[in-house]
């Protein structure tokens, strides 16, 4: 009985690697139709201090196909990360954030803030990555120490001295690190030492049931903050939702937000607005 069974299993499986291949080599095609038709588009979410003014924004991609509408990056970033795409994809973030800069260095609303840009591993870990920042702000005419580079602890998993050498010829650019979703993934205190960061986003999950009462998350919040601050990063957290969540991360000692009790990531344009809006006055903050 056993054999009979195995031999359904096995054709049961590869029925589905082969599903699985065919649509991934479809989402792959679709991917690159889409970087050649324009389909990419880049949103923006408001950062803010603990005044309540916008102090900058992190640059989050979309991908909106004429058919399907708007498709969330979660959808397909990790199938551009295994197909190689995502070098061509986060070239054109870079670029096109690093204009997206220049043109508020331009505009009073917006002048003053950073952008916070999403780079993935591996193309951290390309030989020219240097090269490719440095060119995209020579183009743009972009003010380095404007950019932040969001970088993931997966950069962390594999060589560590070659991430330090890349990291500080980014600082030597004057552009700024930032590693995301602290608390999720590889890094020791060790790791920390090393890293020319400027700063550590909390992850969200963290800050998500921080204030349920059964929650560890909220001693790792504040110790995170303590640990951060003890390195001299910034330290923002990301994914604040609700009033509550704020009132409660500024008792503890945080200065920086970014959350949908704030704003969703949205459109350029709807970001200037939002910025004559709310420059110094964001929703929720008493000053
Ligand atoms: P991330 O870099 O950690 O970005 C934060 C994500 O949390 C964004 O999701 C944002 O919309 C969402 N978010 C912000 N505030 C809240 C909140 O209050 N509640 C909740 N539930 N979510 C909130 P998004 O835009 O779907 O992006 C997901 C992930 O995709 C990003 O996580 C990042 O890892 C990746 N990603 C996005 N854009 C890029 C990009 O241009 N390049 C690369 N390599 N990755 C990107
Ligand atoms: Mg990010
Ligand atoms: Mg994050
Ligand atoms: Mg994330």
């Amino acid at each position: 009985q056993a054999k009979q069974g195995d031999g359904n299993q096995t054709a049961f499986y590869d029925a589905r690697a082969a599903t699985i291949a065919r649509e991934y080599i479809q989402l792959h095609t679709a991917l690159l139709q889409a970087l050649n038709k324009n389909e990419f588009s880049l949103f923006y979410q408001p950062q803010t201090n603990a005044q309540g003014q916008v102090i900058g924004a992190e640059a989050l991609i979309r991908w909106i196909n004429p058919e399907k509408g708007l498709i969330s990056p979660l959808h397909f970033i990790p199938a551009a990360e295994r197909s190689g795409l995502i070098l061509a994809i986060g070239e054109w973030v870079l670029q096109t954030a690093c204009m997206t800069l220049r043109s508020w260095q331009e505009t009073t609303a917006t002048r003053g803030l950073s952008l916070s840009v999403n780079v993935s591993t591996r193309q951290f870990y390309q030989e020219d990555f240097i090269d490719r920042v440095t060119k995209a702000l020579q183009l743009s005419g972009a003010n380095p120490r404007l950019l932040k580079l969001e970088l993931t602890e997966s950069l962390l998993a594999d060589d560590l001295n070659r991430v330090v050498d890349t990291m500080k010829a980014l600082t030597n650019l004057n552009v700024r690190l930032s590693l995301d979703d602290f608390g999720t993934g590889y890094s020791s205190l060790q790791y920390l030492q090393r890293l020319p960061l400027h700063q550590i986003k909390v992850d969200q999950s963290f800050i998500k049931d921080m204030l349920n009462s059964h929650s560890k998350n909220e001693a790792i919040v504040r110790t995170v903050l303590s640990l951060g601050e003890a390195f001299g990063f910034e330290v923002m957290a990301e994914g604040v939702e609700t009033l509550d969540q704020l009132k409660f991360l500024q008792q503890l000692g945080y200065r920086q937000f970014q959350g949908y009790y704030f704003c969703r990531p949205i459109p350029k344009d709807q970001f200037l607005d939002y910025c004559k809006q709310y420059n110094y006055n964001s929703p929720g903050i008493r000053h």
